[in-house]
């Protein structure tokens, strides 16, 4: 039996980068995925493909996870679709960099809410359905190490990802005796269309930094997605695990 059969999993802003290749792998563990995207319709459609080509199984859902209401329809339609609901993977993000003192209120908040208030608004939606189901659930939060070593240049994005550990470790504490786990994932540096605005020369500069001297293969994120979500990390929960090449340690 694959190690996800039977789980049905949503994964927020799965249309492209960290996420699809999240959802990929969990299809291919045999999970039922709920393919959640924001604008890119084409793209998460393409995901979808990918994976039924491959006899998984998998919807694209557009929300913007930012917003309460739609969050929440999000989840709802999961349910509606397969049945119930066992894995969150709260993954949509962005970014918008530059130093404090030219940073805009609308760039604050526009982070805070895609990469901190989603995680609410999709916690807040299935933490419900999965306590009620009595099966347990995982939670698995994308984070970042800028979250725990802070960057120049990213005060509003390092706070949400800060702010998403807190959440983490709180959550993990309110739901571990209904068998909810709660744990967040912090990548280094992943090729994506988040990262690929950074200069050749910041990426080449990065590898100084990365005691593996590279930078992460999206599926292996993925690949620790899968196994925390499995029966077989049932006693992990509120913890951090970096990918991201020994960068913080
Ligand atoms: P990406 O390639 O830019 O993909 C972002 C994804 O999030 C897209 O699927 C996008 O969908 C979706 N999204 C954005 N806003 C959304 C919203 N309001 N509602 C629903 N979906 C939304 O970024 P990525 O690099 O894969 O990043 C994925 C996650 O990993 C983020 O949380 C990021 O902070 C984190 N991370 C990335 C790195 C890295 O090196 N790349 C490192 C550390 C952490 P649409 O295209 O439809 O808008």
């Amino acid at each position: 039996m694959s190690l996800l059969e039977g789980k049905v999993a949503v994964v927020t802003g799965a249309s492209r980068g960290i996420g699809r290749a999240i959802a990929e792998e969990l299809a291919a563990n045999g999970a039922s995925v709920m393919v959640n995207y924001n604008a890119s319709a084409e793209a998460a459609a393409e995901v979808v493909a990918g994976i039924v080509a491959k006899g998984g199984q998998a919807t694209a859902v557009p929300a913007d996870v930012s917003d309460f209401q739609a969050a929440q329809e999000l989840i709802k339609t999961a349910i509606a679709t397969y049945g119930h609901i066992d894995i969150l993977v709260n993954n949509a993000g962005t970014t918008r960099d530059t130093l404090l003192m030219m940073m805009k209120e609308d760039q604050w908040d526009t982070v805070l809410d895609t990469n901190l208030k989603s995680v609410f608004n999709c916690c807040k939606a299935a933490v419900r359905p999965m306590v009620r189901r009595k099966q347990g659930g995982r939670i698995i939060n994308i984070s970042s190490v800028v979250g725990l070593v802070g960057q120049a240049g990213q005060s509003n994005y390092a706070a949400s990802k800060a702010g998403v550990i807190g959440f983490t470790k709180s959550l993990a504490k309110e739901i571990g005796s209904r068998q909810i786990t709660v744990n967040a994932i912090a990548p280094g540096f992943f090729l994506t269309a988040l990262t690929d605005a950074l200069s050749d020369e910041m990426k080449e500069k990065s590898l100084e930094f990365i005691p593996l001297g590279r930078w992460g293969e999206l599926p292996e994120v993925g690949y620790l997605v899968s196994f925390l979500a499995s029966d077989k990390a049932a006693y992990i929960t509120g913890q951090v695990i970096n990918v991201d090449g020994g960068i913080a340690m």
